[in-house]
C-alpha cells in the first residue's frame, strides 16, 4: 500500500524517489513511477480517491494534505449542449476549474491545481529542501494557493509582466515568495534552475517540470476520473498544449490503467496549440522527433500575438525519451495549430452552450475538437474526453475575494543575470520572514 518507485524510460534502472527527478545514469530520458498494478478506487474524497496511483506513501500526509485542500478534483460529465452542437452523441468533459454547480473546486481555476498537491505531498515526504518552481503565471498561482493554504515555502519565479496572473483565495504567508523577473517564461525557467544549482547554503531544491512525476501523475488523475465515470476510456483525449505535461501524464495513466483493466485501449491523443508560436505542431506535421529553428521562426513577436500565450513554452519536452512525440506516436494521435479567432469563436460556443466561462487555452482544445469533427476524424458514435483546462474565473469572482500575490508577499524584482543578489535576497527571506515582508 502506498509503494513505489521510478523506473528510467531509456535504460531501464530503478531508482528509491528521494525526490528524484533525473536517472542517476544521466539518461535524457523521463523517469516514470511504478504502483503496484491493484489499482483500488478508495472510498474518500476529491483526488485521494486514486490515491494509490499517486507518489505519496504515507497515510499520514494524505490525511494531512486532504484537510487542506478537500474538495480538488476534476469533474467528468456528460456534455448535452457541445455534444449535440457538435453531433457527438458521447462526448465528455474533464471540468478543471471552479464551477460549484458542478462540484468543481478548484480555486486557481486551472488543472495546475492537482500539479500543486501532488507535488506538495510529494514534497511532504521526499524532501526538507525549499521548492523553486518556474511558471509562465498558471503554474505559480496553483503553487501559491496550495502551497500557502499548507503555509509550506516556496519560491515563485514569474515573468514580471505575467505577475498579474498569481493570486490567491487565502492568505499568502512570508514564506511564499513571488521573484519577478525581467524576461520570458523560458528565461524564468532558467533564472529558476541556475538559483537551484548555486544554492548550497539555501537549501533550495528545483521542482522539475515536467521530470516531477508528482506533476504528471496528479495530472494523470484526470484520465482516471474520466473512467470511472464514463465506464470505459475514451477513443480520443483533447488538450491544449504549451509543455505537454498534462498529455504526457494523461497517457501514462492511461497506460497503467489498460494494464490494470485489459479490455481498454489507451486514447488517441489529440493535442492543440496556438498560432503563430506552435513548435510542436510544427514539428509534428513534418513527422520530425525534434523541434527545429525553422518551428519557431521569430518566436518572441509570435508569442506576443497569441490569444493563449500561456501555451507558449520555448523548449518543451518533445524529443525527449517519454514525450510528447513518443506519446502522439504510441497513440496514433495528432497535433492541431489554432488561430486566435477559431480560439474566440470555440470560446463563445462553448460559454454560450455549456454555460461557464473558459480559460484562453481551454478554448484552444475546444477549437481542435471542432476541427477534428469538421475533417472527420472524429465520427459522432465516438467516446471523446475534452480536457477543459482551465475556467470558472468569472464564477470565482462572485463567490471569493482575491489577493495578488504581489501586493500581498514578500516579492523579489530580479534580472536573468542577478542570480546571486537574489539568492543572498532569498536566504534572508527564508531564514528571517519578519524582515522580509514588504
Ligand atoms: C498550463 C496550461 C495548459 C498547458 O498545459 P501544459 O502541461 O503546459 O501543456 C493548458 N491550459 C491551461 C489553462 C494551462 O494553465
Ligand atoms: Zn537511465
Amino acid at each position: 500500500m502506498g509503494e513505489y518507485e521510478l523506473r528510467c524510460l531509456e535504460c531501464g534502472m530503478r531508482i528509491q524517489d528521494t525526490y528524484t527527478n533525473r536517472c542517476p545514469r544521466g539518461c535524457d530520458a523521463l523517469l516514470m513511477s511504478v504502483y503496484a498494478d491493484n489499482l483500488r478506487i478508495r472510498k474518500d474524497i476529491g483526488i485521494w480517491k486514486f490515491y494509490d496511483w499517486l507518489p505519496v506513501r504515507d497515510t499520514k500526509t494524505v490525511r494531512k494534505i486532504r484537510t487542506i485542500v478537500p474538495d480538488t478534483a476534476p469533474v467528468t460529465y456528460l456534455s448535452d449542449g457541445l455534444g449535440k452542437e457538435l453531433g457527438i452523441r458521447n462526448l465528455y468533459i474533464s471540468f478543471n476549474g471552479f464551477w460549484p454547480e458542478r462540484c468543481a473546486f478548484m480555486r486557481s481555476c486551472t488543472f495546475k491545481e492537482l500539479e500543486a498537491i501532488c507535488t506538495l505531498a510529494r514534497v511532504e515526504e521526499q524532501t526538507s529542501k525549499t521548492l523553486v518552481l518556474a511558471s509562465a503565471g498558471n503554474t505559480a498561482r496553483s503553487f501559491a494557493q496550495v502551497f500557502s493554504a499548507a503555509r509550506k515555502p516556496v519560491v515563485l519565479v514569474v515573468p514580471s509582466i505575467n505577475i498579474r496572473r498569481v493570486w490567491t483565495t487565502v492568505e499568502v504567508p512570508s514564506s511564499v515568495i513571488l521573484v519577478s523577473l525581467r524576461g520570458d517564461y523560458t528565461d524564468a525557467i532558467r533564472f529558476a534552475s541556475h538559483l537551484t544549482e548555486c544554492s548550497s547554503a539555501c537549501d533550495l531544491i528545483n521542482e522539475g517540470g515536467v521530470r516531477n512525476i508528482a506533476r504528471r501523475d496528479g495530472l494523470g488523475i484526470i484520465i482516471l476520473d474520466a473512467l470511472l465515470q464514463i465506464r470505459r476510456m475514451p477513443d480520443h483525449y483533447f488538450q491544449a498544449v504549451g509543455s505537454g505535461v498534462g498529455a504526457i501524464g494523461v497517457y501514462e495513466m492511461a497506460y497503467r490503467a489498460c494494464r490494470r483493466f485489459t479490455e481498454n485501449s489507451i486514447p488517441h491523443m489529440h493535442l492543440a496549440q496556438n498560432l503563430p508560436f506552435a513548435p510542436m505542431f510544427s514539428a509534428w506535421r513534418a513527422r520530425r522527433n525534434v523541434i527545429i529553428a525553422d518551428d519557431m521562426r521569430n518566436a518572441d513577436a509570435c508569442i506576443k500575438e497569441m490569444y493563449a500565450d500561456v501555451l507558449s513554452n520555448k523548449n518543451p519536452p518533445y524529443s525527449i525519451k517519454g514525450g510528447v512525440y513518443d506519446v502522439l506516436s504510441a497513440t496514433d494521435g495528432e497535433m492541431y495549430g489554432i488561430k486566435n479567432s477559431e480560439a474566440r469563436a470555440a470560446q463563445k460556443l462553448f460559454e454560450c452552450v455549456e454555460g461557464i466561462d473558459i480559460d484562453p487555452a481551454a478554448s484552444i482544445a475546444v477549437a481542435a475538437l471542432v476541427n477534428a469533427v469538421e475533417r472527420g476524424i472524429v465520427k459522432k458514435n465516438d467516446y471523446v474526453l475534452l480536457n477543459i483546462t482551465g475556467g470558472g474565473y468569472q464564477r470565482l469572482n462572485e463567490e471569493h475575494l482575491t489577493c495578488l500575490l504581489h501586493k500581498t508577499t514578500t516579492i523579489i524584482s530580479a534580472d536573468p543575470s542577478n542570480v546571486e543578489d537574489v539568492l543572498v535576497e532569498l536566504q534572508e527571506c527564508l531564514h528571517n520572514p519578519a524582515i522580509a515582508r514588504v
